[in-house]
């Protein structure tokens, strides 16, 4: 296959929002930070580094080795964990998990004066739910889920979209430029996580239909790298084409010239698309595109839910 290899770009870690905001931080706070995975443990890292005190926690000992390691402070306990801070941030798996964390551990043991920031992809309702309770109890907090995945949370270049009121934002967002490149205020409550899924919903379509795009190109005999440089410039230009060419040797370097591995998990994307098609029923949106997507993520996850989510070019 001819290829214009050396002409290409890498868009490993391409992110869609190319600037990087001033760091307009004022002064260090200490800061607890509870959920230290793939994701929060470099955001931990990253607050460290930009001068923070902080509190970690997670239930998992590697997790709190490795936080101890990049210069955080543990704890074996949540709620110890956020005595005395400014700012508390979660970095958890799912919804339920959140809203036992904040009700036992983080509400009545942060301080009343303390920001409360969720940066967990979660379900709109939940987080409604979950800052409204807050807010009752004399919190500001907003939901402040991210795009990128663990290399952008390692390097400190995230996109977080935030939903909360005007002052839960500003307070939110001199933590959150610690750990990112780019803080949006979505609009009020949930609107972060509103943005996060309807976004990751279209990433999930534009690329089904790249993909089978490049196949049908490659079955009707067209060189899979000259569609590339077509398309790239025309009106099918898009993220999955231009910065993340599902296909291996074609394009910008991605996932798919590593075997699909590393990037953005099937399975991550599976949970996405799950707590997106959840939101559409509760406000009857029409998405039958995001339904269809919904399915065929569901049936690649069975089998390859670890590699990263363009490789449903494999199942065309
Ligand atoms: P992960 O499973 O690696 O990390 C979650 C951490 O939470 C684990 O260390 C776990 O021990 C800890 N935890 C679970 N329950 C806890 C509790 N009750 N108290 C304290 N700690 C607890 O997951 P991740 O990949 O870091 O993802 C975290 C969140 O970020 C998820 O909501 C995910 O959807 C979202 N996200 C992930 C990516 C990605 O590429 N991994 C990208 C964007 C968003």
């Amino acid at each position: 296959m001819p290829s214009s290899r050396s002409a290409r770009a890498s868009g490993r870690g391409a992110e869609p929002f190319p600037f990087k905001q001033e760091n307009t931080r004022r002064e260090n706070m200490k800061i607890a930070f509870i959920g230290l995975g793939n994701m929060g443990g470099g955001m931990a890292a990253n607050l460290v580094k930009a001068g923070h005190e902080v509190n970690a926690f997670d239930l998992a000992d590697e997790a709190l080795h490795s936080a101890a390691e990049h210069g955080c402070t543990t704890f074996d306990d949540a709620g110890a964990a956020c005595q005395g801070v400014d700012a508390v941030v979660t970095m958890l798996p799912n919804g339920a998990i959140v809203k036992s964390v904040y009700k036992e551990s983080v509400i009545g043991h942060a301080p009343a004066g303390a920001v409360l920031i969720d940066c967990s992809t979660i379900d709109v309702a939940t987080a409604k739910e979950v800052i409204s309770n807050a807010e009752s109890a004399g919190y500001d907090m907003v939901d402040a889920p991210v795009s990128g995945g663990i290399a952008a949370a390692n390097g400190g270049t995230l996109t977080f979209m935030v939903g909360g009121t005007d002052k839960a934002f500003n307070r939110a967002e001199e933590v959150l430029q610690a750990m990112g490149k780019a803080v949006i205020h979505a609009g009020d409550a949930g609107a972060g996580q509103t943005a996060k899924i309807c976004n990751n919903m279209l990433l999930a379509i534009s690329m089904i239909g790249t993909a089978e795009a490049m196949k049908m190109a490659e079955k009707l005999g067209l060189d899979p790298q000259k569609f590339y440089e077509i398309s790239s410039q025309s009106s099918g230009y898009c993220w999955s084409l231009n910065a993340y060419t599902p296909m291996p040797g074609v394009g910008v370097e991605s996932p798919a010239d590593n075997e699909y591995k590393g990037g953005f998990a099937t399975a991550l994307m599976l949970k996405d698309l799950r707590l997106a098609m959840d939101a559409a029923k509760d406000v009857d949106a029409k998405t039958v595109l995001g339904a269809k997507a919904a399915e065929i993520y569901e049936a690649l996850a069975e089998e390859h839910g670890g590699l990263d989510f363009s490789s449903v070019i494999k199942t065309l």
